[in-house]
C-alpha cells in the first residue's frame, strides 16, 4: 500500500512521460457528473471551492517524495474529481516549481476557469488540459450533467481569455459518444468553438473503459480518425483501445494507404484504428516505406506517417 494519501504513481503516460498524480479533492467531488465518467457517479456535486484536503499535508508528501529522489516528467493535478475546486491548487503548483525540475500539469474539466482567480492560478502550470465536448447548453447538460449555473458559453469565453493570458501548453480534450455528440454536424460545431480558442493540441477521446452510464457508447477508432479531420489542424486520437484484443492479421495495405493520404498518423494510431497488433502494422509500415509509398515525419516526439 502506498505511504502517500494524496500522491499516486508515477504512472507512465504516452503524452506526459512519467507523471506523478496529485489528488486534491475527495473521491468524486466534481462540478460535473459526466455520462462517460470512468470513476463512477459524482457523489459530491459542487461549485464550492475549498481546502478539500490540507494543503500542508500535500506539500509535506511532495517534499518527502522529492527528498527520496522521486523523479517524474510531470507532476499532475488530477484524480477522481475536479482539481481546481481546491482553493490552494495554485500554491501547490508554485511549491513544485520552486522545488523540482518536473513540469506541472492540470487535468481539468474547465468549468471553473470562468473565475479570474482560477485562471490566474492555472497560469502557474506548464500544461493545462481542459474539456470541450458540446456545442450548446442543451448538449452540454446532456453529456456532463453540470451543477446548476454552469454555462457552456461562459466556459468557452473563459477558455478564450485563458488562452490569451497563459504562456504554457493548452490542450483541449473532446470526448465523443456514439448517438450523443459524434455526428459530423455536431463535431463540426465543436470544432468551430475549438478554433476560436486556439489550443496547442486537440485530443479526441471516447469511452474505452466501462463507464457508469449505459448511454456512454464508444465511437469506433476509425470513426474517431475520420472525425479528427474536422479540426484544423486535425485532432489527435488519444483513446487507447487497450481493452480490445488487437488481431494478429495481415493489415489492409490499401486502406492504410488511403487513410494516410487523408491525414498523417502514427503506427500506434493505425494499430488502434484497424484493431491490428503493432508488430503486424510495423511490418506493413516498413514495406510501405521501402516501396516509397509513405514517408516519416518526426513531430513532438512521435513519428507521423503520410502518403508520398
Ligand atoms: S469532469 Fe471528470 S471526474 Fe468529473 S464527472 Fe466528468 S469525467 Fe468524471
Amino acid at each position: 500500500m502506498s505511504r502517500y494519501r494524496y500522491l499516486f504513481g508515477p504512472v507512465p503516460s504516452r503524452r506526459l512521460g512519467r507523471s506523478l498524480g496529485v489528488d486534491l479533492v475527495p473521491f468524486k467531488t466534481c462540478t460535473l457528473d459526466c455520462l462517460f465518467c470512468e470513476v463512477g457517479a459524482t457523489t459530491c456535486s459542487t461549485l464550492a471551492r475549498k481546502e478539500y484536503v490540507p494543503t500542508d499535508e500535500v506539500i509535506a508528501e511532495l517534499s518527502d517524495w522529492f527528498r527520496e529522489g522521486g523523479g517524474a516528467d510531470y507532476i499532475t493535478l488530477a484524480g477522481s474529481g475536479e482539481p481546481t475546486l481546491h482553493v490552494n491548487f495554485g500554491r501547490i503548483l508554485e511549491f513544485v516549481s520552486d522545488n523540482a525540475s518536473a513540469a506541472t500539469a492540470i487535468l481539468s474539466n474547465g468549468t471553473l476557469l470562468s473565475l479570474p482567480e482560477v485562471r490566474e492560478d492555472a497560469c502557474r502550470a506548464s500544461l493545462v488540459k481542459v474539456s470541450l465536448s458540446a456545442w450548446d447548453q442543451a448538449s452540454y447538460e446532456r453529456l456532463h450533467r453540470p451543477c446548476t449555473g454552469v454555462s457552456l458559453d461562459a466556459m468557452v469565453e473563459s477558455y478564450v481569455k485563458f488562452r490569451d493570458q497563459f504562456q504554457g501548453k493548452l490542450w483541449i480534450e473532446v470526448f465523443l459518444l456514439k448517438g450523443v455528440n459524434a455526428d459530423d454536424s455536431q463535431v463540426a460545431r465543436i470544432a468551430r468553438l475549438v478554433d476560436r480558442i486556439g489550443p496547442d493540441r486537440v485530443h479526441l477521446n471516447t469511452a474505452v473503459r466501462p463507464p457508469a452510464d449505459p448511454l456512454a457508447v464508444a465511437v469506433s477508432p476509425r470513426r474517431l480518425l475520420e472525425l479528427s479531420a474536422l479540426f484544423s489542424p486535425p485532432a489527435e486520437v488519444v483513446a487507447s483501445f487497450r481493452g480490445k484484443e488487437a488481431r494478429d492479421i495481415e493489415p489492409p495495405r490499401t486502406e492504410i494507404l488511403a487513410m494516410l493520404k487523408r491525414r498523417p498518423c502514427t503506427a500506434e494510431q493505425i494499430s488502434a484504428a484497424f484493431g491490428i497488433a503493432r508488430p503486424r502494422v510495423n511490418e506493413t509500415v516498413r514495406h510501405l516505406l521501402e516501396d516509397n509509398e509513405i514517408e516519416e515525419t518526426p513531430s513532438d516526439g512521435e513519428t507521423y506517417l503520410s502518403a508520398t
